[in-house]
């Protein structure tokens, strides 16, 4: 009897072990996609999606996303935006400074933990100076592309106002490089994949868990939805077969459920989930 009571016993504790240090229920995160600025224009999808014969137009978004741990306290950035030195010309791109869309979800700067960026391109890289206690994640690769072998900072997308920035990080000890591993989780539950889609040198993407299901955030590693619905290469890249080749493997990591790789400048982000304050849409799954 008292054999049984203690197999039960220890099963009992055994199973509440399980329920309270779980992963997925320990880092699963409230994941939004916040918007701050647009293109003034239209574009065309032909010239966004090679072999497109939509006829369709659509607009460009500037856009960050944001990973609230539930229960963990880490308030990550994927991507940071870019601020008024990218010296964007009004008459083509209306924005806001990011940081004040966090103000809808009750979040300061200073509360943000970590940052990781998808590749150093100005819209994406730009605004990491706006969050001063937090951790910067990038891929060494980009940030050599970016930084040493860059001849001339201004082609190609990048800023040169954004090397300086990611120089003082080093110096202070506030970035860290990554490896170009596979996939690597660098945070609690939260992992990165360098993606091979050559949209930069070491573009990545990244996946965390809502609680129900795996989001991917694909930055350009898919910049519209019609890329990996229709599994069409954007031209943003050096080698169109393996973007194509990295936007299957993202559809497979969220089981073929597209509306779950989240694209890098889609306006159509901000339709199919539910808006939770201005500019903020929270990426929830039935
Ligand atoms: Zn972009």
């Amino acid at each position: 009897m008292t054999k049984f009571l203690l197999l039960f016993c220890s099963a009992v504790l055994t199973l509440y072990f399980k329920v309270q240090t779980s992963p997925s229920d320990k880092n699963t995160y409230d994941i939004y996609a916040l918007k701050f600025g647009e293109r003034n224009n239209y574009v065309q999808m032909e010239n966004e999606a090679i072999g497109d014969k939509s006829g369709d137009s659509t607009k460009v978004f500037f856009m960050y996303w944001l990973l609230k741990g539930k229960y963990n306290g880490k308030i990550i950035l994927v991507d940071a935006g870019f601020t008024i030195d990218a010296g964007v010309d009004p008459k083509k791109i209306t924005f806001t400074s990011p940081e004040k869309t966090l103000v809808g979800l009750n979040i300061k700067p200073e509360d943000v933990t970590d940052i990781i960026i998808t590749h150093p391109h100005w819209d994406h890289i730009g605004g990491i100076d706006l969050y001063p206690n937090a951790m910067v994640w990038m891929q060494e690769e980009d940030y050599n592309e970016l930084v040493e072998k860059r001849k001339d900072p201004e082609a190609m997308g990048f800023n040169k106002n954004d090397i300086q920035k990611v120089r003082d990080r080093k110096t202070k000890g506030s970035i860290t490089l990554l490896k170009g591993l596979r996939d690597q989780v660098i945070l609690p539950a939260v992992t990165v994949f360098i993606s091979g889609s050559k949209h930069t040198a070491g573009s990545q993407y990244v996946m965390a868990n809502n609680g129900k299901r795996n989001v991917i955030i694909a930055s350009d590693n898919c910049k519209y939805y019609r890329n990996v619905t229709n599994m069409l290469s954007s031209p943003a890249t050096s080698d169109q077969k393996a973007y194509i080749r990295n936007l299957r493997t993202m559809k497979q990591y969220v089981n073929g459920t597209t509306d779950l790789v989240i694209p890098g400048h889609d306006p159509l982000v901000f339709t199919k989930f539910k808006t939770v304050a201005k500019d903020v849409v929270e990426i929830i799954t039935e």
